[in-house]
């Protein structure tokens, strides 16, 4: 059974790897990585969850291609043209990997919760932060609200990007419901929504605090990453170790573990 649902999820995945490369969703190493995640999932986990996954993939790459030219224009769109790379997808990846693998081990469902709590929270994330950076006026900053801050600088948040940080995990959640991945009851279907939710949240918090950002030396733009207009940039605030990918780990680990803790405290 093990085998044959590899080699399905081989067959699947790849052919999903294929076109993701061409609507430019990830690069080649991150073809390879999404490979391994799906694979994983499909084996230990099964068909729905992977099609958690998969929303997840489709619709978080959709909304980073909206509106992608008011985006740049902003200097607030992913670089290559929004392909994410291998660590971008392991980032998020890894966490619903090792959960459908315990699943697998032990069965009794917790462990599915916090599955469908960490891909709720990586949709949550980057949902929040493609819509959000569309807000009409400038976001402010999650531990001092009343500082205005650049869109897309980390920690920021907006209305629209929090009322999103809410509606796509509990939309997930329900998905989740409908097919039977977590236990058939409106409070597991809230549980896990509100745990991307609560993921979310804590990578707006470890952005405005830890998070290493930056100052380009060349367009004098705030940025997550050390390189821009392809130069070295300067550190401004935060550590250099806390970067982007590590943060959406601390989030997509956040979002599984609360959904155990929420779903607890509603069984208690
Ligand atoms: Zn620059």
């Amino acid at each position: 059974m093990l085998a044959i649902r590899t080699l399905e999820g081989l067959l699947v995945t790849s052919i999903l790897g294929v076109l993701s490369y061409r609507r430019k969703l990830v690069d080649e190493s991150g073809v390879i990585a999404g490979v391994f995640v799906g694979t994983s999932v499909i084996a230990f986990g099964g068909w729905e969850m992977f099609i958690l996954l998969a929303i997840f993939h489709f619709v978080a790459g959709f909304f980073t291609h909206y509106k992608y030219e008011a985006k740049a224009a902003k200097g607030v769109a992913e670089f290559k043209g929004g392909a994410r790379s291998w660590q971008n997808v392991l980032a998020n990846g890894l966490v619903p990997t090792l959960t459908a693998v315990a699943e697998y081990l032990h069965g009794g469902n917790t462990m599915t919760l916090a599955f469908v709590g960490a891909v709720g929270a990586s949709l949550s994330d980057t949902l929040s932060n493609e819509i959000g950076v569309l807000n009409p006026t400038p976001p402010r900053l999650i531990t001092s609200l009343r500082r205005r801050v650049p869109p897309g600088y980390p920690g920021g948040v907006s209305p629209l990007g929090t009322f999103t940080a809410f509606a796509a995990p509990l939309s997930l959640g329900m998905v989740a419901y409908w097919l039977g991945v977590i236990p058939r009851s409106i409070p597991a279907a809230i549980s896990v929504g509100l745990a991307g939710a609560v993921g979310s949240l804590v990578d707006s918090l470890i952005g405005a605090t830890l998070q290493g950002v930056y100052i380009c030396s060349v367009c004098g733009k705030f940025t997550e990453k050390r390189y821009h207009c392809g130069k070295p940039a300067r550190l401004h605030r935060g550590y250099e170790a806390v970067n982007n990918h590590v943060v959406n780990l601390l989030m997509s680990t956040t979002g599984a573990a609360a959904a155990i803790a929420i779903w607890g405290l509603l069984n208690f």
